[in-house]
């Protein structure tokens, strides 16, 4: 089914897609040849798992966006069909790669359960219910749901949807819920929504507070605006990429409370196991017991996850997860017939499902607990990934292996979880900006020219490590020389070349193509829209606004505002004292300088950019008692993020377009400003 564009160049005419760009040197290709040599290739269970039950594709591999633009195209990625093996690429990664190149309507339970996959990030799955669909985790964009939906109506007869079940709160599973469910449907019973404990709080906060910081970072983690191509990007581990349409959200109907919970949905049994703090902080498995169905959210997938997430989250709690995996299996693990979830596909037959239950709680565990008994042995968050090691038997298990969190990370990521950065090394308790300190060792390392020329020794010997060591010193301590950020960008792009991890490979090709060409611009994909601003607390909303508040500008101001949103029954008492905006939900400060009474559904209005807060007063939407120029003064203080910060010394300069360009929440929030 891996189909061949007659528009795709042949392989061996691929060329780097950036006129500095290097091929893998040969201390690369020797680690790639041994990863050949000896990785468990002859298992090649995945591919039989991956093409069962596989119906049919759509004619186009692009789908596009209400807007215009390509919101999908797994077209670019077919490179990796062409059977051939790339020497830029960790040939695990690769194998990951093609596997994901999965595309179309796939059977997972005869005329009970079907798959569209690689339409987006995340799989859409459709349970057939007595009269309707019941989905399980309608993408990321409504473009991309919709056509899933037009894919199965097409194969498997019009239906309408009836259930959508959100298995958790990452915007993956369930941002296109608007392309296969009008919400008045919902609003008038004719729809149920689903999701676990906790899920719109998570849904909406994950990415607010350090949310501008998560964007940029993920240029590196998920190489967003790196090509698609074998020097490139070439894979996300859990799919191929995420799609650029609308993301929209509509709050469920009914929440699963309970740690276990029954409901017949549309004919249906299912029983819903929340799984709190494992992939998500917000996530469920569900179980089908007439058809001996296991789904397993994003708990189980063909691969492990992250514990820490390089694009920047709170670390997930490696033992939890490993303990809720053990739970479903002990639950329905044992008669289980079919395991399916969000990502990759499916295992069929009890005696494979187990193998992987078994398998990823043994890595869950394994890693928090090896990791532990060093760092209880001294070992640091700054050694672990150097010392930790995945036992042997898993290593050679394809679901084992680190290709959204690789061991390094992961590994780094538990001690940071238990311990902190802090490696207790005084040294390191505060050190100094590496700007500051980078210009004494490149003074005693003997200038710039000395550390070039051991650089390039490094580098040509296949020390890649050591030289960025030195290189980045240069760098840091020289923003502007050159010749420094292109051997360092060569390192970052062999280094790159040798992962198996798809955040690692990102990260460092993309530091090397910034160091190249400076930071890049382009449509990134969205992690909000108008239903999570909607569906934004309004604590939330202010919690927000202290942190856009630059405090050297609110150095000695001071003033208390009470907020009351009458819809809702709300009030908050907020204070700017010390240079620092709070809030307190349920209370009001006995003699503030400024009330402002304005219902919840008019500040959102506010909230998501529509009309100000001046503008409301005017017109007399809101009222407000006192002084209005404390308004003023807040506005005054309120600076706008840029996507566009610089993380590698010496890459601003080429990017000042993408300066100008908004931050994720600067439409929404800034007209706060009356
Ligand atoms: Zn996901």
């Amino acid at each position: 089914m891996l189909m061949l564009s007659g528009s795709v160049a042949p392989a061996a005419d691929i060329e780097h897609f950036h006129p500095k760009g290097k091929p893998p040197s040969k201390h690369t290709i020797e680690i790639i040849e041994k990863a050949r040599a000896t990785m468990a290739f002859s298992d090649t269970r995945d591919f039989e798992e991956q093409k069962k039950g596989f119906i049919a594709a759509p004619e186009s591999m692009k789908i596009m966006a209400d807007a215009g633009h390509v919101a999908w195209d797994i077209e670019r990625y077919q490179f990796l069909a062409m059977g051939k093996d790339f020497d830029s690429i960790h040939p695990s990664l690769q194998r990951q790669a093609i596997l994901n190149l999965n595309f179309g309507l796939y059977e997972v339970l005869k005329d009970k359960i079907y798959q569209v996959r690689g339409f987006d990030l995340a799989n859409i799955t459709f349970v057939r219910g007595t009269t309707g669909w019941i989905v399980f985790d309608p993408t990321t964009a409504a473009e991309t749901a919709r056509a899933a939906l037009e894919l199965v109506d097409k194969h498997l007869g019009k239906r309408p949807v009836v259930a959508v079940v959100y298995s958790h709160s990452h915007a993956d599973h369930f941002g296109g819920v608007r392309g296969i469910v009008d919400e008045t449907d919902v609003r008038a019973g004719k729809v149920q929504i689903i999701a676990p404990r906790d899920f719109m709080d998570h849904a909406v906060s994950e990415n607010v507070y350090a949310g501008n910081a998560m964007n940029r970072r993920m240029f590196y983690q998920y190489g967003v605006l790196l090509p698609a191509s074998p020097f490139g990007h070439v894979d996300q581990a859990l799919a191929k990429n995420v799609a650029a349409g609308n993301l929209g959200l509509i709050a469920p109907t009914r929440i699963v409370e309970k740690p276990i919970e029954e409901l017949t949905i549309d004919g249906v049994k299912m029983i819903f196991q929340n799984t709190p703090n494992t992939e998500a902080p917000s996530e469920m498995n569900t179980y089908i017991p007439e058809w001996r169905a296991l789904w397993m959210a994003e708990n189980v997938t063909a691969g492990i996850h992250n514990i820490y997430k390089l694009r920047g989250a709170l670390i997930r709690d490696a033992l939890a997860w490993s303990k809720y995996i053990n739970r479903a299996l002990y639950l329905y693990g044992r008669e289980a017939e079919v395991m399916f979830a969000s990502h990759h596909w499916p295992r069929w037959g009890n005696d494979r499902i187990q193998e992987v239950l078994r398998g990823q709680r043994d890595a869950y565990a394994h890693l928090n607990n090896q990791v532990l008994h060093l760092a209880n042995q001294g070992v640091t968050i700054n050694q672990i990934h150097n010392e930790y090691e995945v036992p042997e038997s898993l290593q050679k298990q394809w679901f084992a292996r680190g290709y959204h969190g690789s061991p390094e990370n992961n590994s780094r990521g538990v001690i940071n979880r238990f311990l902190g950065y802090f490696d207790g090394n005084p040294v390191n308790i505060i050190p100094l900006s590496p700007k500051d300190s980078a210009p004494l060792y490149v003074e005693m390392m003997g200038g710039a020219e000395t550390i070039l020329a051991k650089g390039k020794e490094l580098h040509d010997q296949g020390k890649y490590r050591l030289a960025q060591e030195i290189l980045n010193k240069l760098v840091q301590a020289e923003p502007d020389n050159r010749p420094a950020k292109d051997l360092l960008a060569d390192v970052f792009e062999q280094l790159g070349y040798q992962q198996e991890n798809t955040g690692l490979r990102n990260v460092f090709l993309a530091g090397a193509f910034e160091l190249r060409s400076g930071i890049p611009t382009g449509a990134i994909p969205k992690t909000t829209g108008p239903d999570m601003v909607r569906a934004m607390s309004t604590e939330l909303f202010l919690d927000f606004i202290g942190i856009r508040m630059d405090s050297k500008k609110a150095e000695g101001l001071e003033f208390s505002i009470n907020l009351v949103t009458p819809d809702n029954d709300e009030k908050f008492a907020i204070e700017l004292s010390n240079a620092t905006f709070t809030n307190l939900e349920g209370f009001q400060v006995a003699n503030p300088d400024l009330t402002i009474t304005i219902n919840r559904a008019d500040l959102l209005q506010v909230m998501m950019g529509v009309k100000t807060l001046a503008a409301q007063i005017d017109d007399g939407t809101a009222k407000i008692e006192g002084n209005r120029d404390v308004l003023g003064q807040l506005a005054a203080t309120l600076v706008d993020f840029e996507l566009g910060f610089e993380i590698l010394p010496g890459t601003k300069s080429q990017a000042q377009a993408m300066a100008e360009e908004k931050g994720p929440f600067k439409q929404d929030l800034r007209q706060i400003d009356p």
